[in-house]
Parts: structure tokens; C-alpha cells; sequence
């Protein structure tokens, strides 16, 4: 027997989550009949919901014995969500997936036979479109991916989702990464593995809201640039360089003048503009230490990355 666990971080989720489940069921009583040696578990995390998606998870735990669920404490993200429900996971093969049906289950027997082949050791989908979403923020995702990819050794593929198929061997490669700050595009592909990307169009959510608003999109994307580049720290070191230069050279030519020709140096507008450019540079620069310096600051302090506050064994089943 060969046990597959699908891991589904839910935040709010209460609507969706009869459709969820109805979907995932039928999908894998089917998968059941084509490969009759797999077995499934389902484990949902409910990161803090405000609504009623936890009494919906217990319900389902006790209907079905094959749903399991982690309850956090409070809202950690749904990073912290991924990494929890692969540490609980028992499967010999693993998939996150959001619970929303934006990762459509009809993609499980596929990247199933891609695995269970043995050619593959991931298999995951990757959007070609973007519809269903503003142009600002399809400009906005683009530009990420193009700047990430130059800055780091990382590659992290346009469309790419948090939508994986994985051996039990790559879901112990991304468990061994113990860091706080985590970036999950980064991790799936840090660790390497021969992935199948299954190429789809965009489907928009089946109901509910998005928890992304643009502003947590773009602190996510700068919270990816940190975690897995050193290039802006680079930056810093450069613009320096070059302004040193630029000072330099400025001197010479002032001098110069000063000796051949004989200028007055008028000095209030330059010099204005010179403190403003250099006060706004190393206020930049120290700002991007700054950042780094916060993330290794949370790292230090080794916080555990989700608190659980109960599970599928605190309450009785049938
Ligand atoms: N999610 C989560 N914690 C959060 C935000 C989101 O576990 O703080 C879950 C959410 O329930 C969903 C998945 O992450 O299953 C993706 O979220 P969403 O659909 O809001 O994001 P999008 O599809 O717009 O990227
Ligand atoms: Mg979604």
C-alpha cells in the first residue's frame, strides 16, 4: 500500500470547504479505483481562522477518519501552514494544495503516474495566464520573477505554484531546511528534484475572498528577494563605489578649475543637493542591513514557526 497525504493550509475558509471536500473525495475514490494500492489522508491546518472552518474540519474529521487537521493558535501564514501539515504528513508521497480549487484535484492522477513512475520527483502546476487579475498585478508578479531570477542562484519559475506533488525524499529535503523565514517558491526549488511542470490556465477561487491583499503581495516578494539573495546587500556596497567616484572625480575637476581658470565656486545649491543624495543613499543602504539584520535577528531567536492548539486526536470519532 502506498499512502498519499494532501496537505491543504486553510485561512478562512468556511465556504469553500464542503465544495473542498465533496471534490477531493470524488477525485480520490476514482484514483482509488485506478491505482487500488493507494490509500489517502487528508490533513487541513486551520491557520487561525475567524470563521467557522475549524467546526467544519471537526465535523469532516468525524464523518471521514481519513481527514485529519491541525488548529493553530493564531493566524502564522500559510508557509507556516505548508510546513506544518509536511510535518505531519505520513504519506509516502505528499501534495499541497489551496483550498479554494484554484489547484484543480483533477490534476491528481496526472502528477500521480508522473511520480509513482519514478521519472519525477515533483510534479506541479504552472499557470500560463493570469486572468481573473488586475494588470498592475500581473506587472507587478513579472517584474518579481524577472529581478529574482537575476539576483539569486535560486531559479523560481513565472506561474509556478505552491501546488506540489512530491516524493516522501523531497518532502524530508524541504523539512530538513529549519528556517523561520520561509519562502516556499525558494524552498521547493532550492532543494532541486527532477520537477514536471503541468502547464494550466488560471481558474479563479470557487468562493470566498483572497487573504492577498497587493500590499502583502509585495512584502512577500521583497520577504523572497531577502531570503534567498544577498544582491541587495551588494547594492549597497556599489552604490557606495560609485559615489565615491563620483566625489572624487568632482574634487579633481574643482581643483582643477579653481587653479586654471580661476572659477568662484558657488557652493550652497551643490552642496544641498550633494547632503540630501548621500543622506538618502545611506539611509537606503542601511536600511536594506537593516533588513537583513531582522531576519537573522528571527532566526536567532529559533521560534517555533506555528503553535498547534488542537488536532483531529483531540476529539472523539466514531
Ligand atoms: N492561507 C492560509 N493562511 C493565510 C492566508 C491564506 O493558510 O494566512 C491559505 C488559504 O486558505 C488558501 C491558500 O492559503 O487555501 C491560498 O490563499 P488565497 O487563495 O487567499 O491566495 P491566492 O490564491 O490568491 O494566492
Ligand atoms: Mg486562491
Amino acid at each position: 500500500m502506498k499512502l498519499l497525504s494532501i496537505v491543504v493550509p486553510c485561512y478562512n475558509e468556511q465556504e469553500v470547504l464542503p465544495m473542498f471536500y465533496d471534490k477531493i473525495t470524488e477525485v480520490m475514490q476514482g484514483m482509488k479505483k485506478e491505482s487500488p494500492e493507494l490509500d489517502y489522508e487528508v490533513v487541513f491546518i486551520n491557520d487561525g481562522s475567524k470563521d467557522k472552518t475549524l467546526e467544519g474540519l471537526r465535523k469532516y474529521a468525524r464523518l471521514d477518519e481519513r481527514i485529519r487537521y491541525i488548529s493553530f493558535t493564531r493566524n502564522f501564514g500559510k508557509e507556516a501552514g505548508m510546513f506544518a501539515g509536511l510535518e505531519a504528513a505520513k504519506g509516502d508521497y505528499v501534495v499541497v494544495m489551496d483550498a479554494d480549487l484554484q489547484h484543480p484535484p483533477e490534476f491528481l492522477p496526472q502528477m500521480y503516474s508522473y511520480v509513482s513512475s519514478g521519472e519525477y520527483d515533483c510534479a506541479t502546476t504552472r499557470r500560463v495566464n493570469r486572468d481573473g487579475e488586475s494588470k498592475i498585478r500581473s506587472a507587478f508578479a513579472r517584474t518579481f520573477y524577472k529581478l529574482m531570477n537575476k539576483i539569486s542562484q535560486t531559479e523560481i519559475v513565472d506561474g509556478a505554484q505552491d501546488y506540489r506533488f512530491m516524493t516522501r525524499q523531497m518532502v524530508d529535503s524541504i523539512l530538513s531546511m529549519r528556517e523561520y523565514n520561509r519562502f516556499s517558491k525558494g524552498i521547493f526549488s532550492w532543494v532541486g528534484y527532477r520537477v514536471k511542470y503541468i502547464e494550466y490556465k488560471n481558474v479563479e477561487r470557487a468562493a470566498g475572498t483572497t487573504a492577498w491583499s497587493f500590499w502583502s503581495l509585495f512584502k512577500y516578494s521583497l520577504e523572497g528577494i531577502i531570503a534567498f539573495s544577498t544582491a541587495p546587500l551588494a547594492i549597497a556596497s556599489l552604490l557606495g563605489i560609485i559615489s565615491c567616484a563620483i566625489a572624487f572625480i568632482m574634487a579633481v575637476v574643482i581643483i582643477v578649475q579653481k587653479l586654471t581658470i580661476g572659477i568662484d565656486t558657488s557652493g550652497y545649491p551643490t552642496i544641498v543637493c550633494l547632503i540630501l543624495l548621500f543622506g538618502g543613499l545611506q539611509l537606503f543602504t542601511t536600511g536594506i542591513l537593516g533588513q537583513y539584520l531582522a531576519k537573522t535577528y528571527m532566526e536567532c531567536k529559533k521560534r517555533p514557526v506555528y503553535l498547534v492548539q488542537e488536532t483531529e486526536k483531540d476529539i472523539d470519532r466514531q
